[in-house]
């Protein structure tokens, strides 16, 4: 089956890589379906597309912001037109069901939708100065040339959290989407492009994390980086623009806990852990991972998530009937293998799944079972470690106090989860769990765009994504002082007396 071969977008032209060479997208769910050819770039292409993006903030930056808004509005718009293909492309891309793709084109439509509205806002303070005849305000002001390294998990959803933030305030574009799933982004900047976005506002640069990722951090024409990924990467990533004095928002793993407490309303705690830790295949840094159970209902509820878990349907994301896809590539199936032997090495008992689907339906890609061990304690590798697939551990507690212990023993601090009719507990919870996200009788999925998201710990370095958290990013302070006295009148010594 013949396939398409995309370029590079820099400076508003398709272009070929410098390096002459190119790499594969293949759907993970058959590995016949080559989704398209990407180039594999270097430092030389990001060399080309910051100095487009820098040649293009110059004016850019001059657009009036709700004019900037109104190209994210029609973008949008154009999105929603094209939500069905656009989905469907994704989970040939990526491998998540339909339902979830549906769902990520949508996070972008909102998400411009959404910044589209800041357009008209994006306000700054007045107020007053502390001497006569003089004005004093901030004003947001954008940083220029924003470089972007996303991850493969929301291909398009993940993008807009960066570009549109960035865009309605005044910065230009480097984007590096994730190898696995680069055509989510294209589909993305075509919209924008076809909304009226200028030349060189956006640049898309293809290629493996080490070789075109790396030259993007370092740039030092880029301003500022946006990283989503792991933790690992992140590391180097900070680092590196720590050296340069670079802001950098770096958005990483969890290792998310639902608290299941006696009281809790079982059958929708079950709905919510099934959703939480097997939807996106659990590749999602909110996965609901650990599932921490009071005792007097941890029996019940063992044994009837394990029939529903039993009962999902894994398989090809394109079918509608299909509740589980498969994990992204082979790298994601050998960490879920891995764990599945840590688990069972440190005493922790399978209770379902734990092994590659392999044979008939599942010959030409990458799935693994759903799987859940029981007997979990919170200090065993399995609790403590992100393993990104469709693996749950469960966690047997006997009060509040021991799971908010065992919720809070860990490195990360993304999304929380607890389940309770107790109004009491729910609010300590809502105090106590140290995360950036907790849900009340809800998973610890399920972000909205219009609210911070990001987590604590390990998880990040303190930066939000979503709400006005993204503007904080993209935007710089600068205070501006008005003096209409006609005379010199010095701060902190005019005015003394
Ligand atoms: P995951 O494990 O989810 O694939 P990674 O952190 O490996 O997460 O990848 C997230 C993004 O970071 C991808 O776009 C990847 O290409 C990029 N990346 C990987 N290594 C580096 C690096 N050394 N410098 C910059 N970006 C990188």
């Amino acid at each position: 089956m013949s396939h398409t071969t995309y370029k590079n977008l820099i400076g508003g032209h398709w272009v070929p890589s410098r390096t002459g060479k190119t790499f594969l997208n293949i759907n993970p769910a058959n590995s016949d379906d080559i989704v398209g050819e990407f180039q594999a770039s270097g430092a030389a292409d990001i060399d080309d597309a910051v100095a487009a993006a820098a040649e293009a903030y110059k004016t850019w930056r001059l657009v009036p912001a709700p004019k900037r808004a109104e190209i994210l509005y029609r973008c949008g718009e154009l999105l929603a037109e094209r939500k069905e293909s656009y989905a469907r492309e994704m989970t040939r891309e990526m491998g998540k069901v339909l339902s979830e793709t549906r769902g990520d084109v949508q996070e972008a439509i909102d998400t411009a939708y959404y910044m589209a509205g800041e357009g008209r806002r994006l306000f700054g303070q007045t107020t007053p100065s502390e001497l006569k005849s003089k004005f004093a305000m901030s004003v947001r002001m954008p940083v220029g040339v924003v470089g972007m390294i996303a991850p493969w998990n929301f291909p398009m959803a993940i993008p807009s959290w960066k570009l549109f933030p960035a865009l309605v305030c005044g910065n230009t574009c480097v984007i590096k989407p994730a190898e696995d799933t680069p055509l989510s982004t294209f589909n993305l900047v075509e919209c924008l492009a076809e909304a009226g976005l200028p030349p060189g506002v956006v640049n898309i640069v293809t290629g493996f994390g080490p070789d075109a990722g790396a030259p993007l951090v370092s740039h030092p024409g880029v301003r500022a980086i946006s990283f989503t990924g792991s933790s690992e990467v992140g590391r180097i990533v900070g680092q590196t623009a720590a050296a340069n004095f670079k802001p950098c928002s770096l958005e990483m793993g969890g290792k998310n806990a639902m608290i299941v407490l006696d009281d809790a309303n079982l059958d929708l705690a079950i709905e919510g852990a099934l959703w939480g830790a097997f939807g996106t295949t659990g590749q999602r840094c909110t996965a609901t991972s650990r599932i921490i159970l009071h005792k007097k209902i941890a029996a019940e509820f063992t044994r009837k998530l394990v029939a529903r878990v039993d009962a999902l349907k894994v398989g090809d994301g394109l079918d509608e009937h299909i509740q589980m896809g498969p994990q992204v590539n082979q790298q994601q199936i050998e960490t879920s293998i891995r764990y599945c032997e840590i688990a069972q090495k440190e005493g922790a008992k399978l209770l379902t799944g734990g092994s590659v689907l392999e044979d008939g339906v599942y010959d030409k890609g990458h799935f693994f079972a759903p799987t859940v061990f029981g007997n979990v304690k919170p200090n065993m590798r399995i609790a403590q470690e992100e393993v990104f697939g469709p693996v749950v551990s469960l966690i047997e507690v006997e009060s509040y106090e021991e799971a908010l212990e065992a919720a809070n023993g860990i490195q990360y601090g993304l999304s929380t989860a607890l389940y309770s009719r107790d109004v009491n507990k729910a609010f300590q919870a809502m105090r106590d769990l140290e995360a950036g996200i907790t849900y009340i009788n809800a998973p610890t999925i399920g972000a909205e765009v219009h609210l911070p998201f990001g987590g604590v710990k390990q998880t990040g370095n303190g930066h939000r994504e979503g709400g006005t958290g993204a503007l904080d990013f993209y935007t710089t302070w600068k205070a501006v002082y008005v003096d209409f006295s006609d005379t010199l009148q010095r701060a902190q010594i005019d005015n003394a007396d």
